[in-house]
């Protein structure tokens, strides 16, 4: 019924289109979040909704309601809008704010009857803000503000809420608060919700389906988080480096912006012995600096083969919580062999991996950087064999010890000894 149609639509202020010939179609209960770029056109887009702009061209159609052709008041029994910055610069009461909510259903200068009271008593409750009723809202903190701005919104009985970044600003207690409550009516009241996002990490927390919008004002990406939030999308809508991961706690993609790019020496073939999450910063250094990175073996699902896997390194795999098979290590030695650096991280050591030491000893013909090894007696776990390997690797070939990855950045700048 409530279905929101945004039908070829373009916007333009001052005749500058913002948006173009633009289409969308959210179904009722919906939870949406719209992200993109500064200026790709989201404000707009949810001002075109809520009809606070006019469009040039096209329909926005709530069920079988052509906006157009309705009355500000019906529109706001329909859609109402939580802004960024709320411009409430009055001294007044929670309560009086909330029931500016009601507008649209009372008769100018008219005052509150029970439907209206019902409304601003439910949307308080909602929002958990009964107990500020009476406090004066220039005084809330910023989390409390924004729930009673969504309260005031909630008390118009919309079956659409907008919202414009709604954790902008908050600390991270408020955006939880935000989060949830955005959740909640959306799963227990069946609202409609659609809501900008600026934090791209956080949106795929808050919505279940996307749509990702370019700096040309369309629609880049369009789906389930998973869908929108992958490394080409972002870097395309965005112009900037990134890796998406898994995040391991929520199972959302994760967005990581990668930093400048350090100059290492030019096509280093180099191995990573790791596992853990001990290579993350090291691998995307590595890999961004233009290095030919080899990794494993590793286990599917390890954190580090996660980030390998993201960054597009080549990788030697094992099954996941298996002991590194004959096969895996004969290719350990193969891509050890074609390298000119091992690099051993601070990855701990058990009989299932042990046998990534015995490869570096059987094919490493160039340096091998191990860090952090003073500590390295804290990580194994293998009665003292991995200690025992770590010797050998000491006797035979040529080793670097390293404390951190500014030394490692400093080992492979160009200005170093050749490899
Ligand atoms: P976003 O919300 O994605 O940051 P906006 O919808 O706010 O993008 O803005 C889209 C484009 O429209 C930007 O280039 C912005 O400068 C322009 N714009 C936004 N509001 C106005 C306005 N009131 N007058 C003129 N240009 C505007």
């Amino acid at each position: 019924m409530a279905r929101l149609k945004i039908q070829s639509v373009t916007v333009a202020y001052d005749s500058v289109p913002v948006l173009r010939d633009f289409t969308l179609e959210i179904g009722e209960g919906e939870l949406v979040g719209i992200i993109g770029p500064n200026g790709s056109g989201k404000t707009t887009l949810l001002r075109t909704i809520a009809r606070l702009l006019k469009p040039l061209k096209g329909a926005v159609f709530v069920g079988e309601l052509d906006l157009k052709s309705v009355s500000v008041r019906e529109i706001a029994r329909n859609i109402a809008v939580v802004p960024q910055e709320d411009v409430t610069l009055f001294a007044l009461t929670v309560f009086d704010v909330v029931a500016m909510g009601r507008t649209a259903y009372c008769p100018p200068w008219g005052s509150l009857g029970k439907d209206d009271i019902n409304a601003i008593e439910e949307a308080m409750a909602q929002t958990e803000t009964e107990k500020l009723a009476m406090r004066v809202i220039t005084e809330l903190s910023g989390g409390e503000r924004k729930r009673v701005m969504i309260a005031r919104a909630l008390a118009q009985r919309p079956r659409i809420l907008l919202l414009d970044e709604p954790t902008a600003n908050l600390d991270l207690k408020y955006q939880l608060e935000v989060i949830e409550l955005i959740r909640r009516l959306n799963r227990e009241h069946g609202t409609t919700v659609i809501t900008v996002l600026h934090d791209l990490n956080l949106a795929p927390l808050i919505a279940d389906k996307l749509v990702l919008m370019n700096s040309g004002g369309k629609i880049h990406a369009l789906g389930t988080p998973e869908e929108v939030i992958t490394q080409r999308n972002i870097q395309e809508a965005y112009g900037a480096p990134v890796v998406v991961s898994r995040n391991p706690l929520t199972g959302k993609p994760s967005v990581t912006l990668l930093e400048r790019r350090i100059v290492l020496k030019p096509n280093l073939r180099i191995h990573l012995i790791c596992g853990g999450g001990s290579a993350g910063e090291i691998l995307s250094l590595l890999i961004r600096s233009g290095c030919d990175v080899s990794v494993g073996a590793l286990n599917r699902g390890d954190s580090d083969w996660e980030a390998a896997r993201a960054l597009g390194a080549t990788l030697i795999e094992e099954a996941p919580f298996m002991p590194i098979s004959e096969r895996a290590y004969r290719e350990t030695c193969r891509a050890i062999s074609q390298s000119e650096v091992v690099l051993i991280t601070d990855v701990p050591f058990g009989f299932g991996n042990l046998l990534n030491l015995q490869a570096v000893i059987d094919a490493a013909s160039g340096r091998v950087f191990i860090m952090r090894p003073k500590e390295f007696s804290g990580r194994d776990f293998t009665n003292g064999e991995a200690t025992r390997l770590l010797r050998q690797i000491y006797s035979t070939k040529q080793v670097v010890e390293l404390n951190n990855i500014q030394e490692l950045i400093r080992l492979l700048s160009p200005s170093d000894n050749p490899t």
